[in-house]
């Protein structure tokens, strides 16, 4: 995708990549730096700031924008997976919200 923006994790070394869909999100929150870390070691932080045991995350392409996430639990394929931006405007949309959402367990 255009706009994409690949980075290194700070934490564990690892590419990964910041894209333009994330990129937009963090600028209508206010954002201004660019993550220092990947997604796993994202919601990793977010689940020990919760006093969660850190678990391993799998990556998986949001059914919505196509953007890369990660998600706590193996996913089955049989039921749609949502980044944690598309599962908030859906949930905001819809009221109720989809039953397999990336940071349900976090
Ligand atoms: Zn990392
Ligand atoms: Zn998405």
């Amino acid at each position: 995708m255009p706009g994409d923006v690949h980075l290194v994790c700070r934490d564990c070394q690892k590419p990964f990549t910041f894209s333009q869909v994330e990129r937009d999100y963090y600028v209508r929150r206010g954002f201004t730096n660019q993550p220092l870390r990947c997604p796993s070691c994202r919601a990793n932080r977010r689940r020990k700031q919760l006093g969660l045991a850190p678990v391993e995350m799998h990556e998986v392409t949001c059914a919505s924008c196509g953007a890369a996430t990660v998600v706590p639990f193996v996913p089955r394929g049989s039921r749609p997976v949502y980044c944690s931006l598309c599962y908030e405007s859906l949930r905001q949309s819809q009221g109720g919200g989809p039953s397999v959402p990336a940071q349900a367990t976090l």
